[in-house]
């Protein structure tokens, strides 16, 4: 195996084991939240705490973050699920932030007793006001000493529903001047009088992220807690509710922030995901423009080019913006050894070879794969009328154009060598048939001089009678500007690139005719795409996955 120097979160639990952590003890989770699809930052998370579980032979827990029943749905687990199972990855269990309630207002009881929790009557504005500033303490409030019965109680009535939203919270007592304002007196619930998508309605009172995560991590006895650098001052807090409750016999989790990746040319938060879907500005979570993981598995992305992608860019404790092309790198080396190599026509013209029968039909051998020898050969029909690309043929060539023009010679991809003879046009000047001779001695392959003949060019081509239609979808960036989201006074949606899908009829070779859906080809000459999930056995579509970077050259 390839030596790897270790990355800081990887340095960290070797220096807890040299300290005597036992090995057997380590334990992570990936903790999404289920208000949206998960997204390539997503894929990060996940390659880095999957690839530590099997790195160091650890349990992974895929801890579903359920409390906030406002934005969550089942929908969102199942294709969170999907998402992590398709990456590549198997947790060890299933488990959701919500099966902890009861075990969470018990312990919130019990900080109440201990005088560390109160339940504040003020408004959400009316606390905001006694908040002070970073280098302002704040203010008591008028509730921050009631009674431990008074507590008690009006905590069992927020639980019981005697309450409408926003009439009371139940807070930390902590410090209102401490340096970190999320000591402040944080919240610790808030009332929902919301239907949850597993609790259903046994609550109306629901926990908040900082009370609820680290307790949960300490239910599940995660040793490390990975999550993003927004939370390196969120510490102090999930260290302060885990010194509430900790059993000395008990593993301690502890919380290490790294640094979320960043995409240039889009935007990565659920909410604005969302959006993107709502306002209809793309079909749906998977369509194969967005950056969700669902999207590029659409668009042709494969597992391995995304893990590939994560790997390479490393585990950062700074911030930094990544380019997209490094994906789309990953990508081209992984499609270049497992797509097969076939022919199609996107924008096509007819051609003509007017030697050749009219009613012959060779079959010739296509190599699939020669990146891969076991890929084999297979057969692609020729004829006297064939397409070709429009942009394949001038009639006057320009220096240095090494396609068809009139009076020279190109290659038939897997063919004959043709020269181009003369044109038919239309009315309008447009080009309606290039009609050509063909060296019928110059079969590629076959040996003969003829074949070994240097020419300008190699071209793809269809046959057009065995041909078959398909719909094919180019994409471009979703977004014109690098970076949508930072605009202070634009929304991002003002950045949305107006033609970032185009839809073409384009013609395939039959050997595609019936390519099942999520397949990956490279189209010679033209890039890679994959068969999109519309398909049906009467419409075959594509989806343009990525270009290639180099045409080939035979
Ligand atoms: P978003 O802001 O996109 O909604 P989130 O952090 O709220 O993301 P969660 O479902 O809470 O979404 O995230 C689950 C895990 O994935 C968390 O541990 C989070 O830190 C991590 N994560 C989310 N976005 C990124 C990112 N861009 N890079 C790395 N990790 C990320
Ligand atoms: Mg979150
Ligand atoms: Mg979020």
């Amino acid at each position: 195996a390839e030596e790897k120097s270790l990355h800081f979160i990887e340095q960290i639990i070797e220096d807890s084991i040299a300290n005597g952590f036992p090995k057997e003890q380590l334990r992570f989770r990936f903790p999404p939240e289920p208000n949206g699809y998960l997204h390539i930052g997503h894929a990060k998370s996940i390659c880095l705490n999957f690839g530590l579980g099997l790195k160091y032979n650890a349990p992974v827990n895929l801890r579903f973050d359920d409390t906030n029943p406002a934005k969550e749905e089942q929908e969102y687990v199942d294709a969170i699920k999907e998402d992590v199972k398709w990456l590549g990855f198997n947790w060890s269990e299933e488990l959701y932030s919500s099966d902890y309630f009861q075990q969470l207002y018990d312990w919130a009881i019990l900080l109440i007793k201990k005088g560390k929790a109160y339940v504040d009557s003020q408004t959400s504005e009316e606390m905001a006001a006694q908040k002070g500033t970073p280098t302002q303490p704040g203010v008591d409030g008028p509730y921050r000493n009631r009674t431990i019965e008074e507590n008690l109680q009006l905590f069992e009535g927020m639980k019981n529903g005697d309450f409408p939203e926003g009439s009371h919270v139940l807070r930390a007592k902590i410090d209102m001047a401490s340096t970190n304002m999320l000591m402040r007196d944080p919240l610790m619930y808030r009332i929902l009088h919301r239907h949850h998508h597993r609790t259903g309605n046994d609550w109306n009172i629901y926990p908040m992220y900082d009370y609820a995560h680290g307790e949960s991590d300490y239910l599940e006895q995660i040793s490390h807690s990975i999550c993003t650098l927004e939370f390196v001052m969120h510490r102090e807090l999930y260290d302060w509710f885990l010194d509430q409750i900790y059993d000395t016999n008990k593993v301690r989790p502890h919380q290490y922030e790294f640094a979320r990746l960043n995409l240039n040319y889009t935007v990565m938060s659920k909410r604005k995901l969302l959006q993107l879907v709502q306002d209809k500005v793309v079909n749906g979570w998977d369509d194969p423009r967005m950056p969700t993981i669902s999207g590029l598995r659409r668009r042709g992305y494969t597992a391995a080019s995304i893990r590939k992608f994560c790997d390479t860019i490393g585990v950062a404790k700074r911030e930094n913006i990544i380019d997209i092309s490094l994906l789309d790198f990953c990508l081209r080396e992984d499609l270049n050894k497992k797509a097969p190599r076939v022919m199609a026509v996107l924008d096509a013209v007819k051609l003509v070879i007017t030697n050749y029968p009219e009613d012959k039909v060779e079959w010739l051998d296509a190599e699939n794969n020669q990146e891969d020898e076991a890929a084999g050969f297979r057969k692609v029909p020729f004829s006297r009328e064939l397409y070709i690309e429009k942009e394949d043929f001038l009639e006057v060539a320009p220096a240095k154009f090494f396609r068809l023009s009139i009076g020279n010679e190109v290659r038939l991809k897997n063919g004959y060598i043709i020269k181009g003879e003369s044109v038919v046009k239309n009315s309008d000047g447009s080009i309606k048939e290039i009609h050509v001779t063909y060296d019928t001695d110059s079969l590629s392959g076959s040996g003969s001089e003829a074949s070994k003949r240097k020419v300008a060019g190699t071209l793809h081509w269809v046959a057009i009678n065995h041909a078959i239609e398909a719909e094919v979808r180019l994409y471009d960036r979703l977004f014109t500007d690098e970076a949508p989201d930072s605009h202070k006074e634009k929304s991002f949606l003002e950045f949305v690139n107006p033609s970032s899908l185009q839809i073409v009829t384009g013609y395939v070779e039959p050997s595609l005719q019936e390519a099942v859906s999520g397949t990956h080809y490279q189209f010679q000459r033209l890039g890679y795409f994959s068969v999109d999930k519309d398909a049906t056995a009467t419409k075959l579509i594509f989806n343009k996955t990525v270009g290639l970077k180099d045409a080939w050259e035979e």
